[in-house]
C-alpha cells in the first residue's frame, strides 16, 4: 500500500457531484452554427486554411498550427464556412477573438480519417506530430498543447506518468463520467503516451469520492496485462488535490521546486480526458472535435454530462438540459472555486470548457466585502503556503513589485483564500488583476525595448551610410584631383 503525502491548507468542500452523475453521458444536439475560436490552447493562435463559402467535412482541418506552441483546429461537423471574423469567446475578460463559423448541414459527413494500425511502430517524434495534428490539448482546463508535454527532451528521464482523474472542484464530473464509461479508451491513450515518453511507471490518481470510476478503471486494468507497472492510487478528497503540484506532493511526497516543472523531477502529468482523446486520435484517426462537458447547478432540471461538439453555443446545451435560467450573471464556466462568469449564452464551447454551472447551492448573491481583519484564515487555507492577505494589500495599493516579492505568480488561483475569508474579500480577483497588470507592463517593456533597439540600429545604419558616402566622395575628389594633375603634367 502506497504511503501518501499531503499539501498544506486546502479545503473539504461540499462536492455536489451526484447532481450530474445519475445519467449516462448523452450526445448534445447538433447546433445550427458552430463558432471555433482560433485560439483554444496556450500558445499562438492557429491560422485558417479555409475560406468563406467553402464546404468542410467533419474532422477536416480548418486552421493549422502557427509556430511551435500551437495546434491544428478541425471542423466538428460537416457544413459551410460562413464567417472568419471576431466573435465573443468564453474568457474572464469578455474578450472577442478571431473565429471560424460553420453553418452545419446535418449530414455529419466525415473527412477520410488516417488511423494508426500499430502505434508501437511509430517513433516518439511521429506520435507527437500526429497528436499535434489532431489538435489535442490538455482537457483538464489548462489547454496546453499535449504533444509538448509528451516531449521530455534529451536531458530528462520520465520516471512516472501520472494520469489525473482527481477532479477536485465541486460540481464538475466530466472526468468521473469518462472514467466510468470509457475506461478502456483511457488505457489506450495511456499506452500511447507511455510509448512516447518511455515512462518507467504509471499512476492513475482518483479521489475517493468516485467509487464507480475507481471500480471501472480497476476492472479495465485487470483485463489488460500489457499495462505493466500501472497502479491506481486513491487520494483523499480535499480541494485542490487535483492541481498539478499538489497532486504530485500527495502521490510522491515530492515537491516541484519553484520555477521548475514536474519533468524536472521525472514526472509527466496528463488529464484522463486527454488520454482518452489521444487514444481516439492515434488508434481511430479522430481529431479533437468534441469533449465531455458537465451541465449542472441548482437551476438545471436534467443535469448531466454531454458529449459536445466544439463550437456549440452554451444556450443549446442549457436548453437540452432544461436549465431554468439563461441569465449570464447566474452562469459560471467551470466550478464555483475557479470558474468565471459568462458574458452571454451564445458563447461557444471550446477545448477547455469542462463545466457550465447554472446556480450554486447557498451562493452569496452579492458579496459585501468588509475590511481585512488580519485573521490569517486565508494563509491557513492556502495550499501553496502563500500569505494572501499581504499580496492583497500590495495588489490593492498597486505595489506590483511587492506582490511579486510575496510570490504572486506561485498562486494557482484555487480560491481557497477567498472562500474562507470572513470579510468576503474577492482575493483571487485582486491576484488575477495584479498578474495581468504585471504581464501587460512586461509586454510594454519588451515592446519599448524592441522599439529602442530598432531605433538604435537605424541610427547606426544611417551613420555608417553617411560615413561610407563621405568616404566615397573623398575618394572621388582625390581621383579627380590626381587626374587633373596627370593632365597638366602630360
Ligand atoms: S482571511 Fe480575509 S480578513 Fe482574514 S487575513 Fe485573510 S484577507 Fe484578511
Ligand atoms: S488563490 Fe492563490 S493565494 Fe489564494 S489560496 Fe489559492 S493559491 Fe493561495
Amino acid at each position: 500500500m502506497r504511503q501518501l503525502g499531503s499539501f498544506p491548507g486546502g479545503l473539504v468542500l461540499d462536492g455536489q457531484k451526484n447532481r450530474s452523475t445519475h445519467l449516462a453521458i448523452r450526445q448534445a444536439p447538433l447546433s445550427k452554427t458552430l463558432i471555433l475560436p482560433l485560439q483554444q490552447h496556450i500558445g499562438e493562435a492557429s491560422v485558417p486554411t479555409v475560406v468563406i463559402g467553402e464546404r468542410v467535412l467533419k474532422g477536416q482541418m480548418i486552421a493549422r498550427a502557427n509556430g511551435h506552441v500551437s495546434v491544428n483546429l478541425h471542423a466538428p461537423s460537416s457544413g459551410h464556412i460562413t464567417a472568419i471574423d471576431n466573435q465573443d469567446i468564453p474568457h474572464p475578460s469578455g474578450l472577442s477573438a478571431l473565429s471560424i463559423s460553420i453553418e452545419t448541414d446535418g449530414k455529419e459527413q466525415w473527412a477520410p480519417l488516417i488511423k494508426t494500425d500499430n502505434y508501437q511502430k511509430l517513433s516518439a517524434h511521429d506520435l507527437r506530430q500526429n497528436i499535434r495534428y489532431a489538435g489535442i490539448v490538455g482537457l483538464g482546463g489548462a489547454g496546453f498543447p499535449s504533444f509538448i508535454k509528451l516531449n521530455p527532451g534529451i536531458h530528462h528521464f520520465v520516471d512516472t506518468l501520472i494520469l489525473n482523474g482527481v477532479e477536485c472542484e465541486p460540481y464538475i464530473t466530466c472526468d468521473d463520467m469518462i472514467m466510468r464509461e470509457r475506461a478502456e479508451g483511457i488505457l489506450d491513450g495511456i499506452a500511447i503516451m507511455r510509448h512516447a515518453i518511455k515512462a518507467k511507471s504509471c499512476i492513475i490518481a482518483i479521489e475517493d469520492n468516485k467509487p464507480e470510476a475507481i471500480t471501472a478503471m480497476q476492472s479495465a486494468l485487470a483485463q489488460h496485462s500489457d499495462h505493466i507497472d500501472t497502479e491506481i492510487v486513491i487520494v483523499p478528497t480535499r480541494y485542490p488535490a487535483g492541481s498539478e503540484k499538489q497532486l504530485i506532493q500527495v502521490i510522491t511526497k515530492l515537491q516541484v521546486p519553484n520555477n521548475k516543472l514536474p519533468i524536472d523531477i521525472g514526472i509527466v502529468m496528463h488529464n484522463v480526458g486527454t488520454a482518452y482523446a489521444i487514444g481516439r486520435a492515434i488508434n481511430h484517426g479522430e481529431p479533437l472535435i468534441s469533449r465531455i462537458v458537465t451541465i449542472t447547478g441548482q437551476n438545471v432540471n436534467k443535469a448531466g454530462n454531454l458529449e459536445v461538439l466544439l463550437g456549440s453555443p452554451i444556450r443549446d446545451l442549457l436548453d437540452f438540459c432544461e436549465a431554468t435560467t439563461q441569465n449570464p450573471s447566474q452562469l459560471l464556466l467551470g466550478g464555483p472555486m475557479m470558474g468565471y462568469h459568462l458574458t452571454g449564452c451564445d458563447l461557444p464551447i471550446t477545448k477547455t470548457s469542462n463545466c457550465i454551472l447554472a446556480g450554486v447551492e447557498n451562493a452569496v448573491t452579492e458579496p459585501m466585502p468588509m475590511p481585512c481583519i488580519r485573521c490569517g484564515e486565508c494563509a491557513t487555507a492556502c495550499p501553496v503556503s502563500l500569505l494572501p492577505q499581504q499580496i492583497y494589500w500590495h495588489a490593492r495599493a498597486k505595489e506590483l513589485e511587492k506582490t511579486q516579492e510575496y510570490n504572486l505568480f506561485d498562486c494557482i488561483e484555487c480560491g481557497c483564500c477567498s472562500y474562507v475569508c470572513p470579510s468576503e474579500i474577492p482575493l483571487v480577483q485582486y491576484f488575477r488583476f495584479a498578474k495581468t497588470e504585471i504581464m501587460n507592463q512586461e509586454d510594454e517593456k519588451k515592446k519599448s525595448n524592441v522599439a529602442r533597439i530598432r531605433h538604435e540600429n537605424r541610427q547606426t545604419r544611417q551613420e555608417t551610410e553617411k560615413r561610407e558616402k563621405d568616404l566615397r566622395q573623398q575618394r572621388r575628389k582625390a581621383t579627380l584631383a590626381s587626374e587633373h594633375v596627370d593632365k597638366e603634367t602630360s
